[in-house]
């Protein structure tokens, strides 16, 4: 009875790549937070299992069931968006806020088939928004990323510093950025925007029922540990010990997909109840882990020896990327809560009770 009530104010967001690693564990956290969403996905890259596990979470509780729903299509497809807009609308829900994770994100394909990333995260995108605009949906949450950011000298990275990310991947996301700038600068525009900045998200929810599945042989050094770790691949390769870092090898910014989902419920909060504005927020813990800091951390806390050889560097790679993330925790009502500990432990434990996937 008073979930009804409180269903009366709740707000309806809309999560395009909702199946996907960090969609998953964000729509986790908004149901948490009394939010009804609606997902749409291509499952493209992601199962809808995921969605599934959401409910498994919640006990199959049927009020909150109702509160999430699933639309399988592209967001290219401008007719499908519309018809998810309008549905909503006519069920007595007009979508008040967008977060927007569809996109391709594997830098390694990008630099191979540029041509399906720029048709795929540019165009999706442009589609996106102008279905919001027709339906005056006027918030977005938009997942951007580090790479934007190229290889800089300084670490920790601020938001103030140059954009002009390295392969297509990265070109796509800031292009993304620079659209949704353009578009809240017009006179006409009521637009709020955040382009979120995410450094390295890794782990996955506590229960081990929901994590990251790579469809593919996974390119990202979490992932293949994890694989390691459990027998399906013999050892890791570190791309090169001669960068400049404290150790040699490469330095990121690790972050928990749970803290990352908890970014977004609080941007989202932050737009909701502000006036116009378009904000670039960094997403990361502000420590730098090397490769064989994570490596040796995974082996402590999981008890797991990981096999490794030094081979040479990876095309495109850069030496340290790592997040000042002040500008977040000050605005935000926000701040990462799990460590690297906590990382390794669940994400590992999803691995391990899900070794071939959802
Ligand atoms: P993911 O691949 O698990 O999720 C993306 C989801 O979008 C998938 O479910 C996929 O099926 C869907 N999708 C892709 N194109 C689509 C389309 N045209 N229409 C509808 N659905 C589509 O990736 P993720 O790790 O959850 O990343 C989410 C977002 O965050 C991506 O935009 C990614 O570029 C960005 N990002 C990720 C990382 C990371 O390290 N994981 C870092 C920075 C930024
Ligand atoms: N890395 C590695 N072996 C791997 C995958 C990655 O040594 O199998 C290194 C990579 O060179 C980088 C760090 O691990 O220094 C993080 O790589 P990842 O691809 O996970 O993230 P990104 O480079 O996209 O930030």
């Amino acid at each position: 009875m008073v979930f009804k009530l409180l269903r009366k104010h709740m707000k309806t967001i809309l999560v395009t790549g909702g199946s996907g690693f960090i969609g998953s564990h964000t729509c986790l956290c908004l149901l948490k937070n009394k939010y009804k969403i609606i997902v749409v996905d291509s499952n493209v890259n992601s199962s809808k299992l995921s969605l599934k596990m959401i409910k498994k979470i919640f006990d199959q509780n049927k009020e909150v069931m109702e509160e999430i729903i699933f639309h399988q299509g592209d967001i290219r497809d401008e007719k499908f968006l519309k018809k998810v807009f309008l549905k909503s609308l006519n069920n007595g829900y007009q979508i008040d806020g967008v977060i927007h994770f569809a996109g391709l994100k594997s830098v390694e394909e990008s630099i191979k088939y540029p041509l399906m990333y720029w048709d795929n995260n540019v165009s999706g995108t442009l589609t996106l928004i102008k279905v919001m605009e027709l339906f005056n949906c006027e918030t977005i949450v938009f997942s951007s990323s580090a790479t934007v950011y190229g290889s800089s000298e300084i670490s920790p990275l601020k938001e103030s510093f140059e954009i002009k990310p390295l392969n297509p991947y990265g070109q796509t996301k800031a292009t993304i950025e620079y659209i949704l700038d353009g578009i809240f600068r017009s006179s006409k525009s009521n637009l709020k925007v955040a382009n979120l900045r995410y450094f390295n998200p890794i782990g996955a929810h506590c229960s081990g029922l929901m994590g990251e599945e790579p469809l593919n042989k996974p390119n990202n050094l979490f992932p293949y540990i994890c694989l390691v770790a459990a027998g399906k691949y013999k050892k890791l390769n570190i791309y090169g010990n001669d960068w400049p870092t404290f150790d040699g090898t490469g330095v990121r910014d690790y972050i928990h997909v749970m803290d990352l989902a908890e970014a977004h419920f609080s941007t989202l909060k932050f737009l909701l109840s502000n006036k116009a504005q378009l904000i670039n927020l960094n997403i990361g813990t502000g420590i730098g882990t090397s490769v064989l800091d994570l490596i040796n951390k995974f082996s402590v806390v999981n008890d797991i020896i990981i096999p490794f050889e030094i081979v040479d560097r990876r095309p495109g790679d850069v030496a340290s990327l790592v997040a000042n993330n002040q500008k977040a925790i000050s605005i935000l009502d926000w701040k990462p809560q799990r460590d690297l500990n906590n990382m390794c432990a669940d994400g590992w434990n999803w691995q391990k009770r899900n070794p071939n996937g959802y």
